[in-house]
Formats: C-alpha cells, sequence, structure tokens
C-alpha cells in the first residue's frame, strides 16, 4: 500500500507538463510536474497564492473565466494562451525557457470540493514550436514567395471579407486590379531574372504609395490586385492613376534606356446589385480589358 502511494506520488512529480489545482477563485492549491528546465520554470512557489498575487490582473482574470467556463459547462476544455516569466511573480529565479512561451491549457473539473469551493485539473503544455511553425505556415500560405506580398489565396479570403461587410453596412469599397503591359518582351529581351527584379520593384514601389489599409495581392503572373476599404470610384481612379505613374518611373537596372514598364488598370467600385465577388471582379476585368484594348498603360473606371 505505502510503496502504491509512493509509485503515485513519485508518478505526479514526475509528471511531463506542468498540472494546477485551481479554486474556482482563482487560489493555487497544488502544483506538481513540469520539472525540465528546458521547458517550463517551476511553479512550487505558486502554492497557497492567488492568480491574483502572481499575475497582472487582466491575465488573471482571463484564468479565472476559463476556470468558471469549465465548472460551468462540467467538460474538458482546451485553451491556448502566452505567458512569460515575466508574468509571473515568483518565477524570477526559476531556471526556464526565455520569452513568450506559448501553452496549451487542458481543463477538467475536480469531482471534489476543496476548503469548501469547486476546483479544477489544469495542466500546461508548452507548444511553442508547433505554434511558431503555425503562424509561419500560415503565413506562407498566404504569402507570394517571389514578391513577399499576399497570394490570390489571401485575396479572394480577404475580398469576400470586404464584400460581407460591404453588404452590411454599405460603405462605400473599391478593388483595383492591374496588369503588366507587354511583360513577356521583358522577359524575352532582358531575361527570366529581370522580369522578377521588375515584379519585386514594382510591388515595392507601389506598396510604398498605398496607404496602410490598402493591401496589395499578385493575384496572377503579373497581375495584382488592390482592396480599397472606404473608397469610392473617383477615389479609387486617383490612386490608381497614381500606381500607373510610379510604374512608368520604374527603370530597369542599369537600363536608363529601355522602354518604360507601364500597366493597365481596371477599377470595380462594389455595388448594391453585386450578389458576390465574382460581380465585383468581372467589372474590374472588364475595365482593365478596355485598357488594353485602348492602347495599355491606362486606368479605365467603370
Ligand atoms: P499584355 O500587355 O497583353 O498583358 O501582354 P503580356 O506580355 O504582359 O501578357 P502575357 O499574358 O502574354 O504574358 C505574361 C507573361 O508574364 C508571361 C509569363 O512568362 C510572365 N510571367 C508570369 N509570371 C512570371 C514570373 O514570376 N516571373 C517572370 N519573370 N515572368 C513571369
Ligand atoms: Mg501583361
Ligand atoms: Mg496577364
Amino acid at each position: 500500500m505505502d510503496s502504491e502511494i509512493e509509485l503515485l506520488r513519485a508518478m505526479v512529480k514526475a509528471l511531463p507538463d506542468p498540472v494546477f489545482v485551481i479554486t474556482e477563485s482563482g487560489h493555487y492549491l497544488e502544483i506538481a510536474g513540469g520539472k525540465d528546465p528546458a521547458y517550463y520554470h517551476d511553479g512550487d512557489d505558486l502554492k497557497g497564492l492567488s492568480l491574483y498575487n502572481v499575475m497582472p490582473k487582466d491575465k488573471a482574470d482571463w484564468f479565472l473565466e476559463q476556470i468558471r467556463k469549465t465548472l460551468a459547462q462540467n467538460r474538458l476544455r482546451t485553451v491556448q494562451y502566452t505567458l512569460s516569466q515575466k508574468d509571473v511573480k515568483g518565477l524570477e529565479k526559476a531556471p526556464g525557457p526565455d520569452g513568450d512561451i506559448h501553452f496549451e491549457g487542458r481543463i477538467q473539473p475536480l469531482p471534489v470540493t476543496l476548503q469548501g469551493e469547486r476546483t479544477v485539473v489544469w495542466s500546461a503544455r508548452n507548444i511553442t514550436s508547433q505554434h511558431e511553425l503555425e503562424i509561419k505556415l500560415q503565413r506562407m500560405s498566404e504569402t507570394d514567395a517571389l514578391t513577399g506580398i499576399f497570394n490570390r489565396r489571401k485575396f479572394l479570403e480577404q475580398l469576400n471579407k470586404c464584400f460581407r461587410k460591404f453588404k452590411r453596412y454599405d460603405r462605400p469599397t473599391a478593388l483595383i486590379t492591374f496588369d503588366i503591359d507587354h511583360f513577356k518582351r521583358i522577359n524575352d529581351s532582358f531575361g527570366h531574372s529581370t522580369g522578377d527584379k521588375v515584379l519585386c520593384r514594382l510591388t515595392q514601389n507601389c506598396t510604398a504609395q498605398l496607404r496602410q489599409v490598402d493591401s496589395l495581392y499578385r493575384i496572377g503572373g503579373e497581375e495584382f490586385a488592390v482592396l480599397l476599404p472606404e473608397t469610392n470610384a473617383e477615389n479609387a481612379y486617383q490612386q490608381a492613376e497614381r500606381l500607373r505613374q510610379i510604374s512608368e518611373q520604374l527603370r530597369m537596372e542599369d537600363r536608363e534606356s529601355a522602354d518604360k514598364i507601364t500597366i493597365s488598370v481596371g477599377i470595380s467600385e462594389f455595388a448594391d446589385t453585386d450578389a458576390s465577388i465574382e460581380d465585383v471582379m468581372k467589372r474590374a476585368d472588364a475595365c482593365l480589358y478596355e485598357a488594353k484594348r485602348n492602347g495599355r498603360n491606362r486606368v479605365v473606371g467603370g
């Protein structure tokens, strides 16, 4: 019997991730596990303290809210949060990882009342490396590898978002699309890698010209789009014209005498009669096509 209790005690102590028993008023009653300083700061000193003694109020409020929700729902809940050593008083001297640690917390109601209060078991797992990978993959999935700006996938997602917002609040919103003129010639005359450089520099110059709220997307090989919230067709036209001028001023490195780089631009203001983003895009496409047909290096508005 004794050896069984000893075994249980040793097992609880050696739990790979830290486990806390916390009351519904936020007191740490018991702490075990999480002893490896490569992953965790030893939290033994927190025992007997309140969340509010050791954390900033907003963080402690959040923890308590999770505890209360878990007790109310009476089931296992999983949450994610970020904490660092400096967020928790009492851990200052404990060895452990530097900087932010991203945790997955799993909170389970305990079927016993302790000191007259309901309690939960909260286990905290350091998932920082997975979390960083997740962020990196997310960023990669929405970014164009050559130019570093948002890609077509992100464009369609944001266009849908803007469209839903437009339908709800009826605020003016515009879409600009543009396509580099005779880009094939640039590749054919100067090589593909010069073509790539042109795409990158054009992208940089356009981004520098746009407002913070307007995002530039690469939606095809040498096709781009800009989403402009709170912008009507007239203002979008002015912005488009500035983009056209910026492109015209771009010169390929060491080739001052080379042909100008020009773009053809189409504009579409969101309309009440639009049923979906396809309607918005169709109008911009039609304008762009007309700009090409009318001689390129021009802006056509809807
Ligand atoms: P237009 O004025 O009618 O748009 O003529 P264009 O030559 O620009 O049009 P077209 O669609 O025929 O050619 C687009 C070219 O863009 C062909 C393709 O090789 C090139 N392109 C697409 N993506 C890239 C890229 O990532 N890098 C480079 N260097 N070229 C690209
Ligand atoms: Mg083109
Ligand atoms: Mg094209």
